[in-house]
Order: C-alpha cells, then structure tokens, then sequence
C-alpha cells in the first residue's frame, strides 16, 4: 500500500476540524464567534483610525502651533487619550466610534496637554480657546460612550 505524501498533513487538518469545536471548548474565550467578530472590528477600528487620527493631529497642532514628539494608538478601556512630558500624544482608536466633534475635543484636550500637563484653570482656559464647547463635548464623552468598547 502506497501512502500520499499529502496524508498526514490530510489527516492532520481533518482531525484540527473534526476536533475544532472541541478545541475552542477548551479555550478561555467563552464565546469565540463575539471574539472573532470584535477581534475583526477592532483590527478594522485601527486601519480607520491609523488613517485619520495622526493627520487630524497634525492637522490641528499645525493650526494652533503645537509641537508634539509623536503620536501613537491604544485601545484602552479607560482612556480616550494621553499625552506624557516627552511629548507622546497617545490616542484612542475608539475615537474613530464617536462624533467628529468629540472626537477633535479629546484631540484638542492633549494637545493643550503639552502645555499644562494638569487639569488647572489655564489648562481648561487653554482648551476653551480651540473648543469653546468643550463641557458639553467632555460632559456627552464621558457619559455617552465608552473608550474600551
Ligand atoms: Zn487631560
């Protein structure tokens, strides 16, 4: 009897998926559909969002004459951007799920970062000048979305 050469590699991928859901069982992920689903959402979210959030920083910081070192993304679940004293702007890519308004609030909110890195009165004085109406756009943020989402 003759064995393909092609068997074992046959009959290794016929056990991964005659075993598949068994396997996924197994995992930690309780539920792998969802998982592959906001996997691909958020792998999307990203493309989106390495396409228009540095632009629209540079954008603005050419526009108010701010000077940023770079810009990098996250995804974390707490924060829709940061912005540390060696001139890091970091931003949300769940930024790209919200209206281009508040969107360009958190944007405006880091870049005036680089000039207090606190929440003082100049700061928010700083920030009222590009967003005049940022309490309503922080106000809306914080209570109608979620940056980990
Ligand atoms: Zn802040």
């Amino acid at each position: 009897m003759t064995v393909p050469k092609y068997t074992s590699e046959f009959l290794a991928k016929r056990f991964l998926n005659s075993n598949r859901d068994h396997i996924r069982e197994k995992l930690p992920i309780k539920d792998p559909k969802g998982q592959r689903a906001r996997d691909y959402q958020q792998k999307m979210l990203r493309k989106k969002a390495k396409e228009y959030l540095p632009y629209r920083l540079e954008y603005y910081a050419k526009l108010y004459g701010y000077r940023y070192d770079e810009v990098k993304l996250s995804h974390a679940n707490t924060r829709w951007g940061s912005c540390t004293s060696d001139r890091t702007i970091t931003l949300n890519i769940g930024l790209m799920k919200v209206p281009e308004q508040l969107r360009d609030y958190v944007i405006l909110h880091e870049l005036a970062h680089l000039n207090h890195p606190d929440h003082s009165n100049a700061f928010w004085a700083e920030v009222e000048l590009h967003d005049k109406n940022y309490k309503k756009h922080r106000k809306v943020l914080n209570t109608m979305y979620n940056p980990g989402v």
